[in-house]
């Protein structure tokens, strides 16, 4: 108890209290409509306040709502920060073994990513967003693509990935250039889904997960 009012000065402390003492700290995800989701993110330096915190933070908010990649601006911060975990998708009897073997041990945070190339035939893919909840479109984007990233400890990295994977980073890439994947389809979904979109900015929606609306519910 007497530690725990130590730390409730700062909300700094108090996460390093969490991370330390392994507590989930599950943060609300910001729904669309919000600005902070249309910015584009700044790059972090390695003396970035709480940046294990954070990625720890955003891996467990990820997970906690079902969802294989998360960006920072979707947890408020408008910085180049995502995070990736395709587990989930590792279950699909249509990959084939290596694809299912790739998506089950993929698991990574983009620090600073810059895309460097987009190439290959544009596939669609259902796509859907944890800010946008139950919204759900096909989306058409290059197939493989070279991104270069730091990790979580500030190594410099240069990769190639293809198929969904490649689909998963082009999707969180996306968001920390302020970018959702509803921008991406024609303009007659675009009017289809126009309530849908106006329905999330006013809180209208029960995903069962903690979000965050522009518009506060009651008003
Ligand atoms: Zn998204």
């Amino acid at each position: 108890m007497y530690i725990f009012l130590l730390f409730l000065p700062s909300l700094q402390g108090f996460q390093t209290f969490l991370f330390f003492n392994n507590i989930k700290m599950i943060l609300p995800i910001i729904g669309y409509g919000d600005p902070v989701l249309r910015k584009v993110g700044e790059a972090v330096s390695e003396d970035y306040p709480n940046l294990k915190e954070t990625i720890v933070n955003m891996f467990d908010t990820m997970y906690n709502a079902y969802g294989v990649g998360l960006a920072a601006p979707q947890i408020g911060l408008p910085i180049r920060i995502f995070v990736i975990d395709t587990t989930p998708f590792s279950d699909d009897e249509d990959l084939s073994k290596d694809e299912q073997t790739e998506l089950k041990s993929f698991k990574k945070t983009f620090i600073n990513a810059k895309m460097l190339v987009e190439e290959g035939e544009e596939w669609g893919f259902n796509e859907g967003c944890l800010s946008i909840p139950e919204v759900r479109e096909d989306v058409f984007r290059n197939e493989k693509i070279t991104i270069e990233y730091l990790d979580e400890d500030f190594n410099k990295k240069t990769e190639s990935f293809d198929g969904l994977i490649a689909r998963v980073i082009q999707h969180e890439y996306d968001h920390i250039e302020g970018i959702l994947f509803t921008d991406k389809i024609s303009s007659l979904k675009k009017r289809l889904i126009k309530n849908k979109l106006q329905n999330i900015m006013e809180g209208k929606t029960r995903p069962d997960y903690k979000m965050k609306f522009l518009v506060k519910k009651g008003r």
